[in-house]
């Protein structure tokens, strides 16, 4: 490899220039290229687009398990044995009780995800209601994740407002078959392309930890500037016994700060969140990660716990980032601490999730109830 002048790298990318996969593969893999310089040049693209903003997002597991799919990272599809707590779709008024919650909590965008292949006609109808109610009611940007999606159904939920769109690709088209079989790569880039058409944004990410080389997570970030993703969730893969694939591999903190750093380098403007695997993977390392994202989920992710609130905000404030919410940050946190010493479960996640990864129970899945 040549030696890469890294402090070069935040100019070059401001100036429009896009790296080419030998530099992203460098970026990764190149023990001459220093860490800390690396990420003070994603910093530097960051702040340029971002300034030092951190969007808050918060997933309702809408609908839990009982997927004919068979992703292998994943703790709801069929193949999977991980006990998770399984449900049929939440009513509509735990759903719009979950949103009340997320917004004092200080969310940014609210994200419904759906289990399953995609949705039908009937359903499409049914989250574009929901989509609705939402917008009505609280100043929350609307995320939905559920499936595959034809253009038919994506103008059904653009014209209820939804503002994004989440699918993920999660992996290179090459790596696609190891990790699912039950739908192609494709299919997820058509269901991106219907939503992009239909005037939604697009929020595509990746899971890298699953045996692909780096080549392939520079190939995704490729693909999602050419499809020009306006939001990329990052995630680590966790593992979970009794999942298809239980084995993150070659994830050290600094190699997903790496990762972090090249999707800012090669998608400057989007949002790049730290999902999935932020407290077990980057552990002392995770406030880094907000050098290069500038967004991140709270209070957990799907079926995982995640770090707790007041911890995740103080971490945050601690290092001079500012949370984009309606509430200050003190605010939050003392809502946050509220909620902790009432929530046995939270008081008990900020330890297990740095250790090993840990399901939800289901007071944490559906809080309202
Ligand atoms: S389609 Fe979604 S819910 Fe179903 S197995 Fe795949 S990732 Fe999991």
């Amino acid at each position: 490899m040549d030696a890469l002048n890294v402090s070069l790298l935040a100019a070059r990318v401001l100036d429009g220039e896009e790296l080419s996969d030998d530099v992203c593969e460098q970026l990764l893999l190149d023990p001459q290229v220093d860490l800390l310089p690396l990420l003070n040049e994603a910093y530097t693209v960051r702040k340029a687009n971002w300034g030092n903003q951190v969007h808050v997002h918060i997933l309702n597991n809408a609908a839990n398990g009982k997927c004919p799919e068979d992703c292998s990272y994943c703790t709801q599809a069929k193949n999977s044995d991980v006990n998770i707590e399984e449900y049929p779709m939440k009513s509509r008024d735990e759903i719009l009780a979950e949103a009340k919650l997320a917004y004092e909590n200080g969310a940014f965008r609210y994200c419904m995800v759906f289990s399953g292949r995609g949705p039908s006609t009937a359903r499409t109808a049914e989250l574009a209601s929901l989509v609705r109610d939402v917008k009505a009611l609280y100043p929350l940007e609307v995320c939905v994740s559920a499936g595959l999606l034809d253009d038919d159904k994506a103008a059904v939920l653009a014209a209820a407002g939804l503002d994004r769109l989440n699918h993920n690709l999660n992996t290179s088209e090459e790596h696609y078959a190891e990790i699912c079989t039950t739908h192609t790569y494709q299919d997820r880039i058509n269901t991106l392309r219907a939503a992009k058409r239909n005037g939604i944004e697009m929020c595509s990410g990746l899971i890298a930890g699953m045996g692909e080389p780096a080549s392939d997570l520079v190939e995704i970030a490729k693909t999602l500037r050419e499809l020009e993703a306006e939001s990329i969730p990052v995630n680590f893969l966790l593992p979970f016994e009794g999942n298809e694939l239980v084995t993150p591999q070659g994830l050290s903190p600094q190699y997903c700060l790496r990762v972090l750093s090249m999707f800012r380098l090669t998608n400057p403007t989007a949002e790049v969140r730290i999902a999935a695997g932020r407290e077990f993977h980057l552990r002392s390392m995770e406030v880094l990660g907000l050098y290069a994202a500038n967004s991140l989920f709270l209070d957990g992710y799907l079926n995982a716990k995640g770090e707790t609130a007041n911890r995740t905000y103080q971490m945050i404030i601690d290092a001079g980032f500012e949370i984009v919410s309606d509430f200050s940050a003190e605010q939050l946190i003392v809502e946050a601490d509220a909620h902790r010493s009432s929530s046995p479960a939270q008081q008990e996640s900020a330890v297990a999730v740095r250790g090993k990864s840990v399901i939800k129970t289901i007071t944490e899945l559906r809080p309202s109830l």
